[in-house]
């Protein structure tokens, strides 16, 4: 067909990675490895498909389950909105679609958390539908071989990548040349430094003979990272704690974390002691606090939060102190609820 498609299909054919989701035409297990896929390497991703595709083998089983046990599953993997489109997307399927996943195009990309590179990966890899996929990979072994320098992030860039990755796509094997182009970039045409010299495409690389691999692709924007300050008042009261379950709008929607006091700016341990949100929250009851731990620096995309920890032993119970938004439980229980990895790393060392 074309020499393209043929030379990463080639290339696949030997060099591929035994993936457990490469080998099934479930569309419900391949969405469910797409979406764990996403933003996460394939060695931390693996356990948490095997346990989703184990504990819900069907998207039923998913649609039917608990959504605190979804997140509990989910737990450590981040962008946790993936997880609650995931059971929306699941029970959409079990009423709307009777349990049987779409496999047009158009609706698919319909469903919740599924956008245009899901959606073309879902219709390609189960239905073989000529739908090409363009995912971080794709954009950086198409800007490298064939010399795009318009901005991959703008709207330009996308429509462009998205034409000339169609036009490459080999209709008669659509999952394969797909699965080959994504394994290529993520394989052999990686971000850094990659080997060209040992490379199938070298002939034909813009990048390469131009010697532009480092510059490209290129993006237009640069992410904005927001910086936060997290006071978590960790309260203890006759074996009990309290904890609070996170609100929509915000990071983290549905996890437990601690009862929390965001501050503007990064307070030293006695200037937040005296601050009016502390004072405000403790009121007059009688505490001691126990320890407060150093500052630990958590990065998202977006943000990053510098939290600190206080320890914080009451003599009166919880309910008298706790926000509207907590909830009173034994100590012991804290396992039993899905935190964000912040709080996990928090709760390993302090135990
Ligand atoms: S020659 Fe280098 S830059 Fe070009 S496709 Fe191959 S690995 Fe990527």
């Amino acid at each position: 067909m074309n020499s393209f498609s043929d030379k990463i299909i080639s290339w696949y054919k030997i060099n591929k990675r035994d993936l457990p989701w490469r080998n099934t035409k479930d569309a419900y297990l391949i969405w469910l490895s797409e979406i764990i896929m996403q933003q996460t390497r394939v060695e931390q991703g693996m356990n948490y498909y095997i346990s989703f595709a184990t504990s819900y083998p069907t998207v039923k089983h998913l649609a039917k389950a608990d959504n605190d046990d979804i997140m509990k599953l989910w737990q450590g993997l981040g962008y946790y909105s993936r997880a609650r489109n995931l059971h929306a997307t699941a029970r959409i399927i079990a009423d709307k679609y009777k349990g049987k996943f779409p496999d047009d195009y158009t609706q698919i990309l319909s469903l919740k958390g599924i956008g245009e590179y899901t959606a073309a990966a879902i219709a390609s890899f189960a239905f073989d539908k000529p739908h090409a996929v363009v995912d971080g990979n794709v954009f950086r072994v198409l800007a490298r071989v064939f010399g795009i320098e318009t901005p991959i992030d703008t709207s330009q860039g996308k429509k462009e990548f998205y034409a000339l990755a169609n036009q490459l796509l080999n209709p008669k094997h659509a999952a394969m040349h797909n699965q080959a182009i994504m394994e290529f970039g993520a394989i052999q045409c990686k971000p850094v430094s990659p080997d060209c010299s040992v490379c199938p495409l070298n002939t034909m690389c813009f990048a390469f003979a131009n010697r532009r691999v480092a510059q490209l692709p290129i993006k237009a924007k640069t992410t904005k990272v927001r910086n936060r300050y997290f006071n978590y008042i960790v309260l203890h009261h006759s074996g009990t704690t309290a904890i609070n379950k996170r609100k929509a709008k915000d990071i983290w929607t549905n996890l437990y974390d601690f009862p929390l006091i965001e501050t503007e700016k990064e307070l030293s341990e006695q200037e937040f002691l005296a601050s009016p949100q502390w004072k405000k929250f403790i009121g007059k009851h009688k505490y001691s606090i126990t320890s407060i731990s150093g500052i630990y620096k958590h990065i998202l995309s977006h943000q990053k939060i510098y939290a600190r920890f206080l320890e914080v032993n009451c003599n009166v119970s919880l309910e008298k102190i706790i926000p509207s938004s907590a909830i009173i439980i034994k100590e012991t229980e804290i396992e039993k609820y899905a935190v964000p990895r912040l709080i996990e790393n928090y709760l390993t060392k302090k135990n």
